[in-house]
């Protein structure tokens, strides 16, 4: 049972779907299913402008920058992913400025804007909706739409790994989101998404960058549903599959109300057998509970109880454990997990198991309480 917050598992028609022959990227057959594709990623994005990578998502993380930092760029940093924006400035040479915070702790809407108004050189904002270290949800959209009050010029890149797909995202102020295929969206690793706004796509085309990942030739091509460099077919067919299996088994709001609460089911179900919730800010993507006793935790469901969860990583990396809820996890799957730990909690004599965490998780997820 892997249920780690990326990779997931790939659904059995998605493996199906991608076994068959390669089919050349330059034929009518393929830019036929990139246009369906493009037109599935346009809905679940609800922006006006798609690319599609052949890379995986820190891909798509450096061509935002390189694309839409101009003059200096903000990147907010609550752990691994919002520090790897700075690490990518830093690789080009692009100033940048950092809000930083423990891993647990989201960046507040008084920070960002008191970091745009005494730094009028700022003129892009990269921050995660998911910061997947420590399984924190920012106020990106509270953020989006304070600095769009202020400067409606600075850009706002989210990084949407770990949440498009698994909750609605409002991409009314966001100017691009980045997604990845092998968290959410339940591909292989391989293929990363930008959704842009047509503010993005203006200011990607005044000034071009890059050569790889240069947006505006991308968008060029894939306008005409081809790509500039050879397309991740395969992936891209992957992805086609796996988007109207969505849409056509009641739509993304369907896939949203459950996973959200599973997410919700599985924390209460912690809760009350003392676990502590890591980040002050929980995300639906994944829980994240902090104890000294992890590894040991880890350990047991993997051995005892087939149950494969994360750890975390740098200065927590022992310290928490993180339970995916992206993609079409079953129900009893999490059930399971919340019951295996409550058993390994047993066995490390740090609770007697009397089957709380299972009955909790089951009247939240099924009784609605
Ligand atoms: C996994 C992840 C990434 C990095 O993606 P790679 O595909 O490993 O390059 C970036 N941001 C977030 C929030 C992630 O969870």
């Amino acid at each position: 049972m892997l249920l780690t917050p990326g990779p997931t598992p790939v659904p059995e028609f998605v493996r199906k779907a991608m076994a068959d022959v390669t089919i050349h990227h330059r034929t009518p057959e393929f830019e036929q299913i990139f246009k369906e594709t493009r037109e599935l990623l346009l809905e679940v994005f609800d922006m006006s402008e798609v690319v599609m990578l052949a890379s995986s998502g820190t891909g798509a993380m450096e061509a935002c920058i390189t694309n839409l930092t101009h003059k200096k760029a903000l990147t907010i940093n609550s752990g691994k992913f919002g520090e790897r924006f700075g690490k990518i400035c830093e690789a080009f040479g692009i100033e940048s400025t950092e809000i930083k915070n423990e891993w647990n702790t989201p960046v507040s809407v008084e920070a960002v804007v008191e970091a745009i108004k005494s730094d009028s050189d700022i003129d892009a904002i990269f921050i995660q909706i998911c910061e997947s270290a420590g399984g924190l949800r920012h106020p990106v959209e509270q953020i989006a739409a304070e600095v769009k009050k202020i400067n409606p010029n600075i850009m706002i890149v989210a990084d949407g790994i770990t949440a498009i797909g698994v909750e609605k995202v409002d991409t009314t102020n966001l100017d691009a989101v980045i997604t990845g295929s092998q968290k959410a969206l339940m591909l292989p690793p391989g293929l990363s998404m930008i959704g842009l706004s047509n503010a993005a796509v203006e200011k990607i085309n005044k000034k071009t960058a890059g050569y790889y990942f240069n947006l505006a030739t991308e968008i060029k091509k894939q306008k005409t549903n081809t790509t500039a460099w050879t397309a991740a077919t395969t992936l891209i067919i992957g992805l086609r599959e796996i988007l109207l299996h969505i849409k056509n088994n009641g739509g993304f709001e369907v896939l949203y109300e459950k996973t959200a609460l599973r997410a919700s089911s599985t924390r209460e179900a912690l809760k009350a057998i003392c676990c502590e919730i890591y980040p002050s800010s929980p995300a639906d993507a994944m829980t994240t509970i902090y104890t000294e006793n992890a590894p040991a935790i880890r350990k047991i469901l993997k051995t005892k109880y087939n149950a494969n969860i994360a750890g975390g990583q740098d200065h927590i990396k022992s310290l928490i454990f993180r339970i995916n809820h992206m993609g079409l996890v079953e129900d009893f799957e999490a059930s399971w997990v919340v019951n295996a730990i409550e058993l390994a909690m047993d066995e490390l004599g740090l609770r007697v198991f009397d089957g709380t965490a299972n009955r909790v998780f089951a009247s939240n997820m099924f009784k609605g309480n």
